[in-house]
C-alpha cells in the first residue's frame, strides 16, 4: 500500500480521535488505537509502525502468526479480536499480549492454563454482544458478573475490561446508546474488580461516538489500511 496514503490515513484517524475525545465529558485522553490489520500485508503493517503505531488487531490466527513471524524484528503489540474457539487457545495464549473477544469461563480456563509463565499475563477484555444479535459472539451483560468473577481467579490472565461490536448502526443517537450501555456496565463491573480500565470499542464507521461515549482503545481498520481483500 502507498506509503503517503498510510500516513494520510492515520493522520486524519488521529485527528478524528483527539476531535471526538476533546467533545468527551469522560476524561479519555490516552485512548489505545489498534490498528486491525486482518486481511493486509505484513508490509503495511511495517509501513504502519514507521508512521507511529505499534499495537495490531487480528482475528484470524494462522493469517497472524505469519505476519508476526515476518515482523519479529519490530516491537509490536498483538491483540487477538476475533472469535475464539477452544482448538485456537494455545497459540493465542502463547503469542499475543492482549485477547478481546474471551466470552466464555471455559475459553478463559484454557488460555490461563496455555499462557507460558515466561511470559505477563494475557491481558484480557470480555466480549459483550451488546445488541443482542443471534449472530454475534459476547456474554449478555447479565452474565457478565460470573464470567469476570471467574477471569479474575485465573493467575496468568489479567482483567482489563469490555469489548464490543454493536449492530452496524447509522444513527447517532443508537450508536451512542450501546456505547453508553457499555460504559455503564464497566462501572459496575468495578466493583467486583476496582482494577478494569478497558473499554474496547469503535471501528471505523463509529470512532467519534464510541469516544464521546467513553472508549479508552478503539480498533480501526478501513480508516488506516482502506478496504480489506478478504
Ligand atoms: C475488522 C475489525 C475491526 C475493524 O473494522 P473496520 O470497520 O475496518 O475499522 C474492529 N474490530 C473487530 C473485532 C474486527 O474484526
Amino acid at each position: 500500500m502507498d506509503e503517503q496514503l498510510l500516513f494520510d490515513n492515520i493522520a486524519n484517524l488521529l485527528q478524528r480521535v483527539r476531535r471526538s475525545a476533546g467533545k468527551s465529558q469522560y476524561h479519555n485522553s490516552d485512548i489505545l488505537v489498534i490498528a486491525a490489520s486482518k486481511g493486509h500485508l505484513a508490509e503495511d503493517i511495517r509501513t504502519t509502525h514507521a508512521c507511529g503505531l505499534r499495537h495490531f488487531g487480528e482475528s484470524y490466527l494462522q493469517e497472524a502468526l505469519q505476519k508476526m513471524a515476518a515482523l519479529e524484528d519490530l516491537d509490536l503489540a498483538w491483540h487477538f479480536i476475533g472469535p475464539i474457539q477452544s482448538n485456537k487457545t494455545g497459540p493465542i495464549a502463547q503469542h499475543f499480549d492482549w485477547a478481546h473477544s474471551v466470552d466464555r469461563i471455559k475459553i478463559a480456563r484454557r488460555l490461563n492454563e496455555q499462557r507460558p509463565q515466561h511470559l505477563l499475563p494475557l491481558q484480557v477484555c470480555l466480549q459483550v454482544n451488546i445488541s443482542g444479535e443471534a449472530s454475534k459472539s459476547g456474554t449478555t451483560i447479565e452474565e457478565l458478573p460470573e464470567l469476570a468473577r471467574a477471569v479474575l481467579e485465573l493467575p496468568n490472565l489479567r482483567l482489563r475490561g469490555l469489548m464490543a461490536i454493536p449492530a452496524a448502526n447509522t444513527d447517532t443517537d443508537q450508536q451512542r446508546e450501546a456505547f453508553g450501555r457499555m460504559r455503564e456496565a464497566l462501572a459496575r463491573l468495578r466493583t467486583l474488580a476496582p482494577d478494569i480500565d478497558t473499554l474496547s470499542m469503535g471501528m471505523s464507521a463509529d470512532v467519534e461516538n464510541a469516544i464521546i461515549e467513553g472508549a479508552t482503545a478503539i480498533r480501526v481498520g478501513t480508516a488506516i489500511f482502506g478496504p480489506r481483500n478478504r
